[in-house]
């Protein structure tokens, strides 16, 4: 079976636990999260920023499953990223950070932005810097603005290419559509760095009580809670559009990642229909349509999505990228060569070369081009 190279725009890595506690001063390293788990492993009380919060840990089956999601010995050992990516015919990767999850329930901004710093400087150093095919995303506060830019231009000069963002701010913080924002997504543009949305990143709430990602419960629970984590990705982009943030900065590029594809023409639709039905409702004004905003700007990856190639032959998006999101379970980790063979058979090469390789070069230019088809 032929091999097929492909980039992919949604990578993940493990950072070591300990990271922000053995490189923060002691001050600030006390405070950053640390979890007491019960004897009998129903319950975790997890202490953060001066707080303390109980809740459920998921039960056997998922903790299973979240450990399955971390089988692959890339995850969190560097130097065995590489052979990975070549058994599964992934060259370049858009690599995420996993210890960002706990961004929304830090309260003080010092605490968070100086964490947030320890991980940038350490995923330059380990993951970047490890090889040319690894594309790292920094990390900035969304509880503070001017944090966020200052961290933004330093990671810039750094050479950082993408911030990876959750798709909802800090909740202490004004929403992406307020003016508050404005600075930041100028900054973006000027610094040329592409803002990387994951889906499945609104603030987690810890004071729930819940376990992580269980909103819904009952019969079709599962699906209900995996389905519910695309949303954020279509509310993040009707923000950036609505608000004319996008339409300010025609160079600011986005990237929605594991959140699919067909969804962008589809709220470029609505977004226009709104626009135009609306028209005596609505401010701003754009300066372009919103599909012509939403076509230039927005990139959207997808792992198994039979839709996805589509959403570029019948509908004309072309910033339609796949990605592997190695190495969760969502991903394609272990069978990454029956799914892009699933997906491309068939499909016009010149398709297939702008999902698996055009339009990441495009967003990340630089990265070393993909070996010849073997
Ligand atoms: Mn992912």
């Amino acid at each position: 079976m032929e091999t097929i190279w492909a980039n992919s725009g949604d990578s993940h890595f493990l950072e070591p636990d300990d990271l922000w506690r053995t490189n923060l001063p002691k001050r600030l390293a006390d405070l950053v999260p640390r979890s007491e788990k019960d004897p009998d492993g129903q319950w975790e009380t997890v202490h953060i920023d001066g707080m303390s919060f109980r809740r459920k840990l998921p039960n056997p089956k998922l903790q299973e499953f979240y450990e399955a999601s971390h089988r692959a010995p890339g995850a969190h050992d560097i130097s065995k990223r590489i052979p990975d990516l070549d058994q599964e015919g992934i060259w370049a990767e858009l690599v995420f950070p996993s210890l960002g999850m706990w961004s929304s329930s830090f309260r003080t901004p010092e605490v968070l932005r100086e964490a947030l710093r320890v991980s940038n400087d350490w995923a330059w150093d380990t993951i970047e810097k490890a090889s040319p095919r690894l594309v790292t995303t920094a990390q900035v506060s969304t509880l503070d603005i001017d944090d966020a830019v200052a961290e933004l231009e330093r990671v810039a000069a750094m050479g950082y290419r993408a911030i990876f963002m959750p798709t909802a701010p800090h909740p202490l913080q004004k929403d992406y559509n307020r003016d508050e924002w404005e600075p930041f997504w100028a900054a973006a543009e000027a610094a040329g760095i592409v803002l990387a949305f994951h889906i499945g990143t609104d603030p987690i709430d810890l004071s729930s009580g819940g376990a992580v990602g269980q909103t819904f419960r009952g019969p079709g629970g599962a699906v209900l809670n995996y389905t519910e984590t695309t949303y954020g990705g279509q509310r993040v982009v009707t923000k950036l559009v609505a608000s004319g943030a996008l339409d300010r900065h025609p160079n600011l590029k986005v990237l929605i990642a594991e959140g699919g594809a067909t969804w962008v023409p589809f709220i470029a639709d609505r977004i226009e229909e709104g626009y135009r039905q609306h028209a005596m409702a609505v401010r701003p004004k754009l300066k372009r349509s919103p599909r012509e905003i939403i076509y230039s700007q927005v990139y959207a990856s997808f792992q198994h999505d039979r839709s996805a190639i589509g959403a570029m032959t019948a509908m004309g998006y072309d910033k339609v990228m796949w990605g592997s999101d190695y190495p969760h379970m969502e991903g394609t980790y272990g069978h990454t060569q029956e799914t892009l063979h699933g997906l491309f058979d068939g499909v016009d090469p010149k398709v297939r070369e702008r999902i698996t390789v055009g339009a990441f070069n495009e967003l990340f230019p630089g990265v070393p081009a993909v070996p010849a088809a073997a």
